[in-house]
């Protein structure tokens, strides 16, 4: 009796998440989602690229909790957990050019730490990967099964030997422990709540345009990338939660466009009188970048809904309470 007891107090318990770097821009919009779906959400965040203020609406909300702690130590978290989703880590390149060890250690130590919690919790396990895994690649566009060129001791080599490691270590855990796991390798993605100063490229022109300064373009502005809107990816990432299996699954927009091209459409959306300039690449700076989501589109029944045009609008009104 007592034990029929248990049983339907836990089916009928709320299902509980942990974010790590729920704090941060895609950590943050990823709470939203989980928040909205009703999920009990314990976000673990250091604040190191991640702010309070993406998070400030929940307060008060008995259903949301926030533990500033670096995930790379020891995690403690009381009661049940269902869902484990590990999306700490620096993630522009001026990020982690400035915190390589740090990028290094929440990759390895941390993803260790997340994947512990959820072996010792009995929950499901996701990590936020990247197409950075696929280096400046060889294949175009992107699949799953391409293995990547990464420069390990490159500029680059903090974030995806650590994302690649991160993705080994999980994928040794769903092996050796049978623990459920997911692997998403996210592409470029932007929207509200990007820091101003974060440095990837749209952040960066919008900002610039807003400023009515000249917009960066590294090298000659022809290497490209596919940007995919953040809740087209938070959707994508919770479907693969949910319904997805063990192996990676890209994760991103395949509309696929020249830095150049990129600087003139937020050079529009502005409304901006700025030009464009041009200033070196940085060392190892990938040419070309374009999920396939084949895979996606299958196993999930996923794929982007966002136009850039309907992006840029919501992603520049936000920027534009910010830039003064
Ligand atoms: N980029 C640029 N101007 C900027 C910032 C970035 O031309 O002010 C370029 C960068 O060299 C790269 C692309 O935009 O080719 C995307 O850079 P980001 O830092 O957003 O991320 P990445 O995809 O390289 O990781």
């Amino acid at each position: 009796m007592k034990g029929k007891q248990v049983s339907q107090s836990r089916s009928k318990r709320e299902v509980v998440s942990v974010v790590t770097g729920g704090a941060g821009f895609l950590g943050s919009h990823l709470v939203d989602l989980l928040l909205a779906k009703g999920h009990r959400v314990i976000v673990l965040d250091n604040l190191v690229t991640g702010t309070i203020a993406n998070l400030e609406h929940h307060a008060g909300n008995s259903a949301f909790r926030f533990i500033k702690q670096d995930v790379t130590e020891y995690l403690f978290i009381d009661g049940p957990v269902d869902y484990v989703w590990h999306f700490a880590s620096p993630a522009s390149p001026v990020d982690y050019l400035e915190l390589p060890i740090q990028t290094l250690k929440v990759g390895s130590l941390g993803t260790h730490k997340a994947l512990g919690l959820a072996k010792h919790k009995g929950a499901r396990f996701l990590l936020a990967s990247t197409s950075e895994v696929y280096g400046d690649p060889e294949e175009h566009p992107q699949t799953e099964s391409y293995w990547g060129r990464v420069n390990p001791v490159g500029p680059r080599g903090c974030y995806d030997e650590a994302k690649r490691f991160a993705e080994a270590l999980t994928m040794a855990y769903h092996n050796y422990h049978g623990l459920e796991t997911r692997i998403a390798r996210i592409f470029n993605t932007y929207g509200p709540r990007m820091r101003l100063h974060d440095g990837r490229v749209v952040p960066n022109f919008i900002f610039q345009a807003l400023r009515s300064k000249p917009l960066t373009v590294y090298g000659d502005g022809t290497q490209t990338r596919s940007l995919c809107y953040c809740s087209d990816l938070i959707e994508g990432v919770y479907r693969l939660m949910m319904r997805g299996d063990h192996l990676p699954v890209n994760l991103g927009n395949p509309h696929e466009l020249s830095i150049l091209d990129i600087a003139r459409a937020i050079v529009d959306a502005t409304g901006s009188k700025s030009r464009i300039v041009f200033r070196p690449l940085p060392k190892d700076d990938p040419k070309k970048r374009r999920p396939d989501i084949s895979r996606a589109r299958k196993l999930l029944h996923w794929e982007p809904a966002v136009d850039l045009a309907t992006g840029l609008r919501q992603t520049i009104e936000w920027f534009k309470t910010r830039v003064r």
